[in-house]
């Protein structure tokens, strides 16, 4: 509970605080705010805004250094300062140049590009700056035109002296650096062409520039020349290889260039233990680890081993994609004893490697620990929590982070905060962080949007999931799958089915989840003949092999169609051991249609593969219930009690004027239950005058029947629902999300409330959205 209501104060927080940023929504900023002190606070503050510094918002640095115009290049160093006069004097690059290079000889390289930077009036640049790095920043940033490149030609075959190898360097090295790694490339081979002997520094930039293309095919023939000009025993070039075949997927030649090396080096060293994390090979990365070790121990004392912090990362990496902690707490000493733990990135990727084998707590205790954070570190703890499901902690993060004001935030950061959102259906944070989006140009980056797509979804709103969507110019699988599966969650099958079939028609190649979702999809709306089709299509067509997710939505499928037996005949097929999930979703459907056998065999599983789920029991009971078996349910019940199992508390959220307001069961909590008490009764009788009877049977069968009615009576979704109904006003919707199935008797009764006070009320549970509408639901009662 405490979690509960700390997340409804930070949740408050953000929305005050994006609020404040956006004017249009700061009408709708709830006068009082009750809950906790720390909201209490920040509530009754005469000024919201001082609480927050100014948000800093990232920007590229170019973006920000962009002068208005080359007459306004002041001040500049002495040199840019009279390039500047120069070309805003004269409009002729060339002729700039001429009174340049007569007066200034600075390497022409740089010249050249100064010139085009200041023609381009893009910004401030001194006799220092690499001019070929502005051209990769240009580059990188979009900003590169194609007349630019043509200027870039003309002046480069103009003023770089094409015998000096170095030269040549210089270019290759530059545009590898800037990212132009076909330019790069291209550089190579004019080089090569002019029948210039290139040295041992040419070979790393133009390997490199392969690896970053995936060019396995250049790769080859560059390998191949640094042979012919003797560089096989080269300690740069040969790591160079060993990264750029295992980037192009091929390890085993990179290891065996790896083990023909006579005198590795720490470089040579990390490029193999990194080529076998990015071959998702961690258990090859440690045992390398290993043998690097044991290699260094066998000339010195270990605490003098010669490594660096590039090697603990790709090692740290390989940690936190193993299961179990032992192997990341054993590096985790080694990086002390080293005296690694104040490096950033290490620092960073020790939180992540915690985070990945479930520990967030030595996760957070890294991360607490990090002094000077950067956006990674920031970016990594939100993600963290967000994906683990904990909203109110990743949300706390992100406010931190804008309080802290030392980085801004970008992309990444948004992601993650769209994420936490959907998880916890905070649609006014996610409108926001939308509008935040929008603001910052971020709208067309397929990662934001497709976590805007995502948070629509999770949120209710799948009508502004697809116009997010269709508004991304750029969709990849991934935007396409949460869409898929946004629409499934909302029981609108025939949609998801039909946005599928239009991502197969723009070739964009489903994945694994994709399957999941589509699935899913079927079996949320019944579509047995649909799901069998593309559960068979998948691995013929697509080559994807059914996995434990995707037998889990079949065995869903059929068991709720009634297909008991095929369900069962299903699980014997597997080519995956059966677990939880394919169990329980066979259990629950023998609880529908009263199948003791078949649910006894479930349940046997079920104990035997999670002890801890009282779920599985409480079913099982209640099927025998159904059967009139009183005795084991009896028995059902003296087993939870022996395994010390109990219900774990159902809750349900309600968003109301941008505050999420948290109910119990039964509870007496809220600073308005009494009223919601009151509202409730109301409404119960204008239920019974349209004939409402409350359903018994999702209650477990041991307690006596008025007990049971006052158990039904307070199940948190109705609680929910009569405050979201009492605090709005007529005609808009009330959304509630609940973190445990809706049961039968509160499914029944939100129908009719739907109908007696005429307005929507959308319901999250665990597995799908609820619309209630004019006395029906959206799932059809088939859920
Ligand atoms: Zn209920
Ligand atoms: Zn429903």
């Amino acid at each position: 509970m405490a979690t509960l209501s700390k997340f409804s104060g930070i949740l408050s927080i953000l929305i005050i605080f994006f609020a404040n940023l956006n004017p249009l929504l700061s009408e709708n900023l709830p006068t009082t705010i009750s809950a906790s002190p720390s909201v209490m606070a920040y509530a009754t503050a005469p000024n919201m805004t001082s609480f927050f510094p100014s948000p800093r918002v990232h920007q590229p640095p170019e973006a920000a250094a962009v002068a208005p115009s080359v007459g306004a290049l002041v001040p500049i160093p002495s040199s840019g300062e009279f390039i500047g006069k120069s070309c805003a004097g004269s409009p002729e690059v060339e002729s700039s140049i001429a009174i340049f290079d007569l007066d200034y000889p600075l390497p022409p390289s740089t010249a050249f590009l100064t010139l085009i930077h200041l023609r381009m009036k893009a910004r401030i640049v001194n006799s220092s700056t690499s001019l070929l790095t502005i051209r990769g920043d240009l580059y990188r940033h979009r900003r590169y035109s194609t007349s630019c490149s043509k200027n870039l030609t003309t002046l480069f075959n103009k003023y770089v002296d094409k015998t000096s190898v170095s030269s040549w360097n210089s270019v290759i090295a530059e545009l590898a650096r800037g990212g132009d790694s076909v330019e790069a490339l291209r550089a190579f081979s004019s080089m090569r062409k002019l029948s210039l002997k290139p040295d041992r520094s040419t070979f790393p930039c133009a390997i490199k520039s392969c690896s970053a293309l995936s060019d396995l095919h250049s790769g080859k023939q560059a390998h191949q020349q640094a042979l012919v000009f003797g560089f096989q025993s080269d300690l740069f070039v040969s790591s160079a290889l060993i990264d750029m075949y295992s980037k192009c997927g091929q390890l085993q030649d990179a290891r065996t260039l790896f083990d023909e090396i006579p005198h590795r080096n720490i470089v040579s060293w990390t490029s193999m233990i990194t080529g076998y994390v990015q071959n998702d090979n961690a258990a090859g990365a440690l045992l390398l680890f290993k043998e690097f070790l044991i290699e260094q121990s066998g000339f010195e004392e270990v605490k003098e081993v010669c490594i660096d912090s590039v090697a603990m990362v790709s090692v740290l990496s390989a940690c936190s994609r193993v299961s179990g902690k032992s192997v990341t707490e054993g590096v985790h000493g080694f990086v002390i004893k080293m005296g690694f733990q104040d490096n950033l990135v290490v620092g960073n990727t020790l939180m992540d490697a915690y985070a990945k084998c479930g520990d967030l707590g030595v996760s957070r205790k890294v991360f607490d620990r990090i002094i000077a954070r950067d956006d990674v570190s920031w970016n990594s703890m939100i993600a963290v929590y967000a994906q683990n499901g904990l909203s109110a902690e990743a949300l706390q993060i992100f406010h931190d982070m804008v309080w802290d004001g030392d980085v801004g935030y970008n992309a990444v950061t948004l992601s993650a905060i769209l994420l936490a959102c959907a998880h916890s259906g905070a649609l006014q944070v996610g409108k926001c962080i939308h509008d935040q989006v929008i603001k910052m140009g971020l709208e067309e980056d397929v990662f934001v949007g497709t976590s805007i797509v995502d948070m629509y979804c999770k949120c209710g709103r799948v009508q502004m999931a697809r116009r997010a969507f269709d508004r991304m110019k750029e969709k990849n699988v991934k935007s396409w799958t949460a869409l898929v599966a946004g629409y499934g969650m909302h029981g609108c099958a025939r949609e998801a089915l039909e946005v599928f079939n239009e991502m197969i028609r723009t070739r964009v190649k489903p994945n694994y989840i994709t399957f999941v979702s589509v699935l899913a999809s079927c079996s949320h709306a019944g579509l047995v003949d649909e799901g069998w089709h593309w559960f068979r299509t998948m691995e013929h067509k697509f080559r994807i092999e059914p996995g434990l997710e995707h037998y889990g939505c079949m065995v869903d499928l059929l068991g709720r169609a009634g297909f008991l037996k095929e369900a069962y005949d299903l699980i014997n097929e597997m080519k995956v051991r059966p677990d939880f999930v394919v169990w329980g979703s066979l259990l629950a459907a023998c609880r529908i249609h009263k199948n003791v056998e078949l649910a006894e065999i479930s349940a046997r599983k079920l104990f035997q593969l999670d002890t801890s789920n009282c779920g599985y029991y409480v079913l099982l009971a209640n099927v025998y219930a159904d059967a009139g078996r009183w005795k084991d349910v009896e028995r059902m019940r003296i087993l939870m009690k022996n395994h010390g199992l109990v219900k774990p508390p159902g809750f349900s959220l309600v968003e109301v004027k941008g505050r999420v307001h948290v109910f119990l069961v039964g509870d007496k909590e809220h600073p308005q239950h009494e009223k919601i008490y009151e509202y409730w009764e109301k409404l119960t009788m204008k239920l019974q005058e349209v004939g409402y009877v409350p359903n018994m049977t999702s209650v477990l069968h041991d307690v006596d029947e008025e007990e049971k009615v006052m158990t039904l009576r307070v199940h948190s979704e109705k609680l929910a629902v009569a405050f979201g109904l009492m605090s709005t006003v007529p005609g808009t919707t009330v959304q509630v999300i609940k973190n445990l199935r809706v049961c039968g008797d509160c499914h029944t009764a939100i129908k009719l409330i739907s109908k007696i006070v005429n307005r929507e009320i959308v319901v999250r549970d665990s597995k799908r959205f609820h619309h209630f509408r004019h006395g029906l639901c959206s799932c059809g009662d088939y859920w």
